[in-house]
């Protein structure tokens, strides 16, 4: 399967300027194309193809209003090309009805918030022997390089962000050598409300102190910006203050996320979740906002790690009621207030923990075997121990430390 992985690039002065040339042509090209297939449209001519919008960038270079497309890679230009198919054949996919609606290709800005270039193999872009990224007619860039590549990728993603940060994203062809050993445990997994994640095993996974206080700083960053008057310089600065602690927040969560998911796909032969979709009917449109988002990126590195070690995912596509029925004896016991955390069950007289028994009623929807043991409160129990929550208990913690912003 291919993966991508993202490292931290810090370019000089001097290539921080060959690379907004870069952006800027990719961009230019970009629109260039997406204009002549507008207009053609417009006019009731037949859609350009790419092998015409090829030839007419090369005619352009030759131009003067042009010809400083010339001074950066031309493979970054072909590639921009490449995206723009890649737009409308996604949008003509989606008319068909072959992929969620979306809108028609658009015009790229300046001010866009995420600019990117692409490097393939023909770009003769290479690592070089003292670790640096080179990159033709930019230089050789300081990568932070946070993890080893398993394989030698052909194509770099150059990426600036909306902090003013640079990436370097590299796609991966990872093999079947990388399956795991088989394990018995399986696991159901609750998109909690208190908790990010109740399993049915009865753990319960907060998350983790450092991404909290992330959370805190930057409320309190955009408090202050909303503060600031409309249109002044201190407005600016607290703006960039802003996307910077959005960026650590993403960052942070996103290292959450991969700790977390490594483990219970390496612990368990498979996971089961219930499907957002499905989940978002029975909450309230504040409280999905916050933490769809996070979910969705959860479950869908849940999934790529199962692909890529062996394990098995099941999403429960239709609704269960799931924190309505008594998972030791299976008697539906009706709707309960969210106030609600534990209950006893009419029928079998088991006292229950809400968010455990549905973790382990979405497990036995999924068809795994769970024992339903996990779910009985019992007396005196010990909440969940800050070291299974995926936060860094000890310095040098031996979990998979997936380090590096993973775009997936
Ligand atoms: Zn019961």
């Amino acid at each position: 399967m291919q993966l991508r992985y993202s490292f931290r690039v810090y370019p000089s002065a001097g290539q921080c300027r060959s690379l907004a040339k870069a952006f800027g042509c990719a961009r230019v090209v970009f629109n260039d194309a997406l204009r002549v297939r507008e207009d053609a449209r417009a006019a009731g001519l037949a859609f350009v193809t790419a092998g015409e919008l090829s030839k007419r960038l090369t005619a352009a270079k030759k131009t003067p209003e042009r010809a400083w497309l010339a001074e950066v890679s031309s493979v970054i230009l072909q590639q921009s090309l490449r995206d723009l198919d890649t737009a409308y054949r996604n949008f003509f996919d989606s008319l068909k009805g072959k992929r969620p609606k979306m809108g028609p290709p658009r015009f790229k800005s300046k001010r866009d918030t995420r600019q990117a270039v692409r490097f393939t193999a023909n770009a003769g872009w290479k690592i070089t022997a003292g670790g640096k990224l080179c990159l033709p007619k930019v230089g050789d860039l300081v990568v932070k390089w946070s993890r080893t590549l398993p394989s030698t990728p052909t194509t770099v993603t150059v990426i600036k962000d909306s902090a003013g940060r640079y990436f370097a994203s590299f796609v991966i062809e990872t093999g079947p050598e990388e399956v795991l050993p088989p394990v018995t445990p399986e696991v159901g997994i609750d998109l909690g409300l208190g908790h990010f994640a109740v399993l049915s095993d009865g753990r319960k996974m907060d998350s983790p102190r450092f991404l909290r206080r992330a959370e805190k700083h930057l409320k309190k960053a955009q408090r202050t910006l909303s503060r600031k008057d409309k249109g002044s310089n201190n407005r600016d600065k607290a703006r960039v203050k802003v996307a910077r602690a959005h960026a650590r927040v993403a960052d942070t969560r996103r290292e959450f996320h991969h700790q977390l998911s490594t483990k219970l796909i390496r612990e368990n032969q498979a996971v089961a979740v219930e499907d957002l979709a499905v989940k978002g009917l029975a909450r309230t449109r504040l409280a999905k906002s916050v933490h769809d988002a996070g979910w969705s990126q959860f479950v869908t590195m849940l999934e790529y790690k199962a692909s890529r070690y062996g394990r098995t995912v099941v999403r429960i596509g239709r609704f269960e009621p799931t924190s309505q029925v008594c998972s030791a004896c299976g008697v539906q016991d009706g709707p309960k207030p969210l106030h609600v955390r534990t209950w006893t069950c009419k029928e079998c007289e088991t006292v229950l923990d809400r968010d455990i028994n549905a973790a382990v009623n979405i497990a036995r929807a999924a068809g795994l075997a769970v024992p339903a043991c996990g779910a009985r409160v019992r007396p005196g129990l010990v909440p969940a121990q800050r070291e299974e929550t995926g936060t860094h208990p000890k310095p040098h913690s031996t979990t998979v430390r997936q380090t590096g912003i993973a775009l997936l």
